[in-house]
């Protein structure tokens, strides 16, 4: 897989440092919250699985589903939702996974989908974040790299549903996709 990469962009052991220091730094700001994690599907799955591992106080966990992408690089403006929550959120603590906000159409999306539930509180958090593509003002509190434009894969992250089990960030070869 790594002949159709140009760059390993962030390495397994950077990633696992920052989930860690969020973890903790989620384990601090939530105590005694009970909070809800929810993966957003499927980008966050590493991301995720990984990150709730650091937080160290009882949580419950559901799933979204979001596309945005179809086969290509460029977002397509569309936001596909699959909202199948099992946990009733009203009054409780939410906190968002996201893999990575783009020009933040998707997660917006979300968010409003969310507070209309009349959550206690939502926090979001996002491993990647590509502030210099946003086209809508979107508000996120914890991201874990700022990227700058470049179509990344791997750690969950796929490009026509491959490369989402790598363990790194890595940056994808312009003639992979512009074949
Ligand atoms: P947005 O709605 O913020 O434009 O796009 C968010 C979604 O687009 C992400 O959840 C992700 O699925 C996809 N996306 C945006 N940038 C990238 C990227 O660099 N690589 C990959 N693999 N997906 C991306």
């Amino acid at each position: 897989m790594e002949n159709f990469l140009s760059d390993i962009f962030i390495d397994e052991e950077k990633i696992q440092a920052k989930v860690q220091e969020l973890g903790c730094q989620l384990t601090e700001d939530l105590e005694n919250k009970e909070p809800v994690f929810i993966c957003i599907l499927k980008g966050s799955i590493l991301f995720f699985a990984d990150l709730i591992r650091e937080v160290k106080i009882p949580l419950e966990v559901d799933f979204l589903k979001a596309s945005s992408y179809g086969a290509g690089t460029e977002s397509p403006g569309i936001v596909e939702m699959a909202f199948d929550l099992k946990i009733d959120l009203t009054d409780r603590h939410v906190v968002l996974v996201e893999d990575i906000v783009d020009s933040g159409h998707t997660l917006k999306y979300i968010q409003n989908f969310i507070r209309k539930l009349k959550v206690a509180s939502l926090t979001t958090c996002t491993l990647l974040d590509k502030p210099d593509r946003r086209t809508v003002d979107v508000s996120v509190d914890y991201s874990c790299f700022v990227i700058p434009d470049a179509f990344v894969v791997g750690y969950g992250l796929d490009f026509d549903q491959k490369f989402r089990n790598l363990p790194y960030i890595g940056i994808l070869k312009e003639s992979y996709y512009s074949e």
